[in-house]
C-alpha cells in the first residue's frame, strides 16, 4: 500500500488546498435568509389551513415534527401522555423529509437502519437506500400510528416559551397561547437554511431558490425527476455538497444548460443501491432492526463486530480506518504514533481510490482533475452516488471550478467567477444549513426559565445540560438531538435512544406523581465536565482539514462545529451510559417535586 503513496507530497497538497479555502470570516461568510432574502424561506408546499388560534392546555408541546420530534412523541405516548402537541413550521410532519424534496433526494444511510420503528409500523423500505417520498411517507405513518396528528399544529412557528412555576406558557406566530406541563425542543441539527454572502446576491433577477424549498411549479417534475420546465432554461447551481450530488444528475438530464459552481469537490463513492429482496425481508426474525442498527453503530464508531450486516461505503471506510486495521496494529505491538501514521496511510489509500473513480467516470481530464477532493476522509461528510460523476460528460453540463475561492459575484443576469459572467435563468443554492451558530438563533425562539433567565443568556456563556436532556433552571423542558449527547452518522439511531431515555424520565415523573422535574447544578456541572474531558472535536485533525461545517468553517478552536460539545466516547458508549443510569432507577441528578 505505502509503496504507491507519497505521504509528504499528499500532505503538502492537502494543506495547499485547505489554505486556498480558509476565510477569515468563518461562519460569518454566510447570510441569514432575512430582509429581501426572507422569501428563500417560503414554503412552496404551503396551503393555508385558515385555522383559528388555539388557547388550551396540553401535556407536552414538542417543537419540530421531524424524526426526533416524532420519536419523542412515540415514547411519550407509550409513557401514557394523552395530549401531545407537535408544533411544526411545515404543513406536515417529516422535518428534513418534508422540506427536502429536491429531485433525487435519498437517504445516504441504509434505509433498513435509518427509518425507525419499521417492525412496529409493519413496513419495509422498497430499496436499500430509500428515496425521499418514501421516507416522508414513513414519518406520516409514525404520526398516524401513534396518534400524533390529533393535537398537532402545522404551519406554525413557536415564538416564545416561558416557565411559570409548574408549567410552560407557549406562544406562536398564529396567535396561539397554550399551557403545557412539558416541552421538548426537537429542532433538528440541519434545519435552518443558509445562503452564501456573495456580493450581489439580492440583485439576481432570474428565478432562485434553495434546494430545501425546491420549486416544482417552475422546474416541473417531482422528486423522481422529469424536470420538463427546465428544457429551455439555463440553470446554475452553487454548491457541491451531499444535497447537490443527488440533484445535479437530474438537473443535467433536463436543463438546456447546467453550470455547476464548485468551491470544494465532494468525495463521491459507489452508491450500489438495490431493491429490497422480498425473500430476505420475509426471513428476518423479530428484533432484526435493532440488531442491525447496533451492528452499524458499533462498526462506525470504531468497535468490533463479527459480521458487518449493512456492509456499505460507511462501514467499509470506517472499518478500514479504525476497527479492523486498529486490532491488527495493536496486535502487532504498534504505539499511538505509529498507529496514527498507519491510519493516515489507510486514509491516503482510500482517498486515492476516490480520486481514481473520478478519472474512471469523467472523460475530460481537466474536469476530472477539478472534481478530485484533496482532503482526508471525514473532513467532510462522504457522499455516495453513481450518477453524479458521469453527469459531467454531458455536452450541456459545465463545471465552473472556483479554485477554492467560491463564487465572486452575482449579477442581475447570472454568476461571476474569475471575471467571467455565466448567464442563467434559474439559480439554485445548494449551500446547506447553519451549524455551530447559537441554539436559540437556529431554533428561532428563546426560553424564559426559572427566575426569568433566558436560555440565550445561559447558553451564551456555555451550553450546559445533564445528559444532553435537560438544563438547570429549565424544568420540565427536554432537548432532543446533538446537544452534549452522542454523535452517529445514523441520526435516527441517536434520536431513538434519546427518545427511550426521555420516555423513561417522563414515565417516572408521572409514576411518582410529581409535577416538576429539574436537574441540579452539580449534576449539570459533572456532565459538562464529562463532555469537556471527552473532547469530540479532534482539534488536531480538524485544523488540518479543508473548511466546512464539520470544523466550524476552518476555525475549529473558535466554535463547536459539528462534533464539538458532544460526548466523545462514541455513540454506543453514550447509549450504554444512559441505559446504565436508567437501570439504577435512582434518577440521580434529577430532582422531582
Ligand atoms: P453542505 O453544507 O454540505 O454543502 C454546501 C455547499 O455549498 C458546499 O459545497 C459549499 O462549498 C458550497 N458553498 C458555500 N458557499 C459557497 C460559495 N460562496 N461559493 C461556492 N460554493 C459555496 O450542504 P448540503 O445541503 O449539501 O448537505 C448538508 C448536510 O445534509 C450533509 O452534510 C448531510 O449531513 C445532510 N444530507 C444528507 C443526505 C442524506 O442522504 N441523508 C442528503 C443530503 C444532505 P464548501 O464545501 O467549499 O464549503
Amino acid at each position: 500500500m505505502s509503496d504507491t503513496i507519497d505521504a509528504d507530497t499528499l500532505r503538502a497538497k492537502y494543506r495547499a488546498e485547505r489554505d486556498k479555502r480558509l476565510r477569515a470570516e468563518g461562519n460569518a461568510q454566510y447570510r441569514e435568509p432575512s430582509g429581501s432574502l426572507a422569501t428563500f424561506l417560503d414554503d412552496p408546499n404551503a396551503v393555508d389551513d385558515g385555522r383559528a388560534p388555539v388557547h388550551d392546555h396540553v401535556d407536552v408541546v414538542i417543537i419540530g415534527g421531524g424524526f426526533s420530534g416524532l420519536l419523542a412523541g412515540v415514547r411519550l405516548r407509550e409513557a401514557g401522555l394523552d395530549r401531545i402537541r407537535i408544533i411544526e413550521t411545515g404543513r406536515d410532519v417529516g422535518g428534513t423529509w418534508y422540506w427536502n424534496r429536491y429531485p433525487g433526494v435519498q437517504c445516504d444511510i441504509e434505509s433498513y437502519i435509518y427509518l425507525p420503528l419499521l417492525e412496529q409500523v409493519g413496513s419495509m423500505p422498497s430499496e436499500k437506500y430509500a428515496h425521499g417520498d418514501e421516507i416522508f411517507a414513513h414519518t406520516r405513518a409514525i404520526a398516524s400510528k401513534w396518534d400524533l396528528y390529533r393535537d398537532a399544529l402545522f404551519g406554525t412557528h413557536v415564538e416564545s416559551m416561558e416557565w411559570n412555576d409548574d408549567h410552560w406558557v407557549v406562544r406562536t406566530d398564529r396567535g396561539d397561547v397554550m399551557t403545557s406541563k412539558y416541552v421538548v425542543s426537537a429542532i433538528g441539527p440541519l434545519s435552518r437554511l443558509k445562503l452564501p454572502g456573495i456580493p450581489g446576491i439580492e440583485t439576481f433577477e432570474g428565478h432562485a431558490f434553495h434546494t430545501s424549498r425546491w420549486d416544482y411549479a417552475y422546474t416541473g417534475g417531482d422528486s423522481t425527476g422529469g424536470l420538463t420546465g427546465l428544457t429551455d432554461k439555463r440553470v446554475g447551481i452553487i454548491g457541491t455538497g451531499a444535497t447537490s450530488i443527488q440533484c445535479i444528475p437530474h438537473l443535467g438530464r433536463w436543463a438546456q444548460h447546467l453550470h455547476v459552481f464548485q468551491r470544494t469537490p465532494s468525495s463521491v463513492d459507489v452508491r450500489g443501491n438495490a431493491p429490497t429482496d422480498p425473500e430476505w425481508a420475509a426471513s428476518l426474525p423479530p428484533g432484526w432492526q435493532q440488531e442491525r442498527i447496533d451492528n452499524f453503530g458499533t462498526l462506525v464508531s470504531g468497535g468490533y463486530a463479527e459480521v458487518d450486516l449493512v456492509s456499505d461505503g460507511w462501514t467499509d471506510i470506517i472499518r478500514r480506518l479504525t476497527s479492523l486495521g486498529m486490532a491488527e496494529m495493536i496486535a502487532a505491538g504498534m504505539g499511538p504514533e505509529e498507529i496514527a501514521a498507519q491510519m493516515e496511510l489507510i486514509d491516503f489509500e482510500k482517498m486515492n481510490e476516490i480520486r481514481a473513480r473520478v478519472d474512471e467516470f469523467v472523460d475530460d481530464p481537466a474536469t476530472a482533475e477539478a472534481l478530485k477532493p484533496w482532503y482526508r476522509q471525514f473532513c467532510k461528510r462522504p457522499c455516495f452516488n453513481d450518477d453524479y460523476l458521469p453527469t459531467f460528460n454531458r455536452p450541456n453540463v459545465t463545471l465552473v471550478d472556483t479554485g477554492g475561492r467560491g463564487v465572486e459575484r452575482i449579477t442581475e443576469r447570472g454568476v461571476v467567477v474569475d471575471g467571467t459572467e455565466y448567464e442563467v435563468d434559474c439559480l439554485i443554492f445548494g449551500t446547506g444549513f447553519e451549524v455551530g451558530t447559537d441554539y436559540v438563533r437556529r431554533a428561532g425562539f428563546d426560553l424564559v426559565g426559572e427566575g426569568g433567565v433566558m436560555l440565550s443568556e445561559k447558553w451564551g456563556h456555555e451550553v450546559a445540560t445533564f445528559q444532553g436532556l435537560i438544563s438547570h433552571g429549565f424544568p420540565n423542558c427536554f432537548f432532543m438531538g446533538g446537544v452534549q449527547s452522542g454523535v452517529s452518522p445514523n441520526f435516527t439511531e441517536l434520536y431513538n435512544e434519546q427518545s427511550i431515555h426521555l420516555g423513561y424520565v417522563v414515565g417516572e415523573v408521572e409514576r411518582r406523581g410529581a409535577a416538576v422535574v429539574s436537574t441540579t447544578a452539580e449534576a449539570e456541572a459533572d456532565w459538562v465536565a464529562t463532555i469537556r474531558a471527552s473532547d469530540m472535536s479532534r482539534a488536531d485533525f480538524q485544523t488540518e482539514c479543508t473548511p466546512g461545517y464539520y470544523n466550524n468553517e476552518g476555525r475549529p478552536g473558535e466554535g463547536p462545529g459539528w462534533f464539538g460539545g458532544n460526548f466523545g466516547g462514541g455513540a454506543p458508549a453514550f447509549f450504554t451510559l444512559l441505559r446504565e443510569w436508567r437501570a439504577t432507577g435512582s434518577m440521580d441528578g434529577l430532582e422531582l417535586r
